[in-house]
């Protein structure tokens, strides 16, 4: 399989540190407020490379954090706790909401049949091990204590840019415009590991330490929490791409700094969701959210079809035209399979011809609009239904759009017996059709649209067709 790797900026043959075995580390949410469907969409895209990695036969374990302390509002170690801000919105505790947002995570991530990773950890159940990480940096004297806080010294590294070719000038978040530069730093993109004095006023939630009272900073957590779990030797690590930096940058720094060796081999950031404003954010307060799109009558399926038509590297803009076509598209595809017949026996060189176009596509660094494309040949192909069938399947492992399963229900409901002629309310409705064009005839229109009125009042909608009229029973 190709992958695109960002440490490399190169599409490379993806091969494991161990045979058959991948490990692939994903940031969580900051459980402060609902995830936005530009979050949900980069935990699609992870999904799908998940699935994949799983449908290639490799063993994956995946584990995710959850930030519930030390994301500040900036990515450069300035302003509050963004869990802090959104207990005194809400009136309640860190805790309490940091549950209610995990939860609600998880709800909507299985609502877009999104798999759980193998381990879920928050970071304030791993004080000790970031503690511990500190120490081993502090040893090595790749970090230092000023003002109280602990800090990472950049200084140290041979590399500390690597993800981009741009100047260290241009990317310091420390110098941006409106941004105070915290004094204690001895290098513009030194970072906190460990914040005491200087952010301590108001944190809710603090630990001891030997460095005193205080809290993690956020991207040590995502380190420790990797390595907890995963070893010092990590295949893939997942993120939107505005993790690319400071983020993901800092794991890098403190992981190889402390395991002394290369940590992660491939970086796998997906491009954002915007608006015709910019980037969807949580900070900005206003976003869309799974219950929004159910809200406006839309299947969670039909958004992740939608994020599955574009490739992940490229940005998307999210627009409710966009939605309703895609709604469209979806259940077309569904009447579409409910047609399926299910006897028959599976055309193995037909199965396999058709698949290899699917796993071409996902092996090419998971292009999986084309892999939307290989259901459309399916469908279009000269093999019977069973062959199609058990094709839509077997692509549904990855693609998890349930459109096998929302077909056959549909064919469920579809079968119901229908009303007979003999049946005498069917018998009213066909006299009164005729009756009706017997007015029109006359010009009575009055008289046509009474009969209209009359069968809507009991639930039957006429339809004026060039070859005649025809009706619909509502259920
Ligand atoms: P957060 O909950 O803010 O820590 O973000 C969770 C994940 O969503 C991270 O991997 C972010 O990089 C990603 N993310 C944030 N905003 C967007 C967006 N508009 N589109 C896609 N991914 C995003
Ligand atoms: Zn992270």
């Amino acid at each position: 399989m190709q992958l695109y790797n960002s440490l490399s900026r190169t599409k490379e043959e993806f091969i494991p540190h161990e045979a058959g075995k991948v490990s692939m580390y994903t940031c969580g949410p900051t459980v402060y407020h609902f995830a936005h469907i530009g979050n949900l969409r980069t935990y699609i895209m992870e999904d799908i490379l998940d699935r994949y990695l799983r449908y290639s036969g490799y063993e994956v374990t995946r584990v995710m954090n959850i930030t519930d302390v030390g994301h500040l509002t900036s990515d450069a170690d300035e302003g509050e706790d963004k869990m802090l801000k959104g207990a005194r919105r809400e009136k309640k505790t860190v805790m309490e909401i940091a549950k209610f947002y995990t939860d609600k995570f998880f709800e909507d991530a299985e609502a877009l049949n999104i798999r759980r990773p193998e381990v879920v950890e928050p970071a304030t159940s791993c004080i000790d091990e970031f503690i511990r990480v500190i120490e081993g940096l502090l040893e090595k004297d790749f970090a230092y204590e000023a003002g109280g806080n602990i800090y990472f010294d950049t200084s140290k590294l041979k590399q500390y840019y690597v993800f981009n070719n741009f100047e260290e000038e241009d990317l310091a978040v420390g110098v941006r415009d409106g941004v105070e530069e915290d004094s204690n730093k001895r290098n513009k993109a030194d970072f906190v590991l460990w914040f005491t004095k200087s952010k301590f006023d108001d944190q809710e939630l603090k630990w001891n330490s030997p460095w005193g009272v205080g809290y993690p900073g956020w991207h040590i957590e995502c380190s420790c929490i990797s390595m907890k779990h995963l070893g010092g030797h990590l295949d893939i690590h997942c993120g939107g791409i505005d993790n690319a930096f400071p983020h993901h940058t800092n794991e890098i720094a403190q992981s190889e700094a402390y395991l002394g060796h290369k940590w992660c081999n491939y970086w796998f950031h997906v491009l954002h969701l915007n608006t015709n404003s910019g980037k969807m954010s949580k900070s900005k307060g206003e976003f869309l959210t799974v219950s929004l799109l159910k809200e406006k009558g839309f299947d969670p399926m039909v958004y992740r079809m939608f994020c599955l038509q574009s490739h992940y590297r490229k940005s998307l803009v999210f627009s409710w035209e966009n939605m309703e076509n895609m709604k469209i598209a979806y259940n077309k595809l569904v009447a579409k399979i409910a047609t399926l017949k299910k006897d028959g026996d599976v055309d193995t060189a037909a199965f396999e011809e058709l698949r290899a176009g699917f796993v071409k596509a996902l092996d090419n660094d998971l292009n999986t609009s084309l892999a939307v494309t290989a259901i459309y040949d399916v469908l279009k192909a000269k093999t019977n239904d069973a062959t199609k069938r058990a094709l839509l399947a077997d692509f549904d492992r990855v693609l998890c759009l349930d459109l096998l399963k929302k077909a056959d229900e549909l064919a469920e409901q579809t079968q119901e017996p229908a009303p007979t002629a003999d049946d005498p309310f069917i018998r009213e409705i066909e006299e009164l059709i005729v009756a009706r064009k017997e007015a029109k005839k006359a010009k009575n229109f009055a008289e046509a649209d009474r009969i209209r009125n009359y069968l809507l009042e009991k639930g039957v909608t006429l339809v004026d067709t060039r070859e005649g009229t025809t009706y619909k029973i509502d259920k």
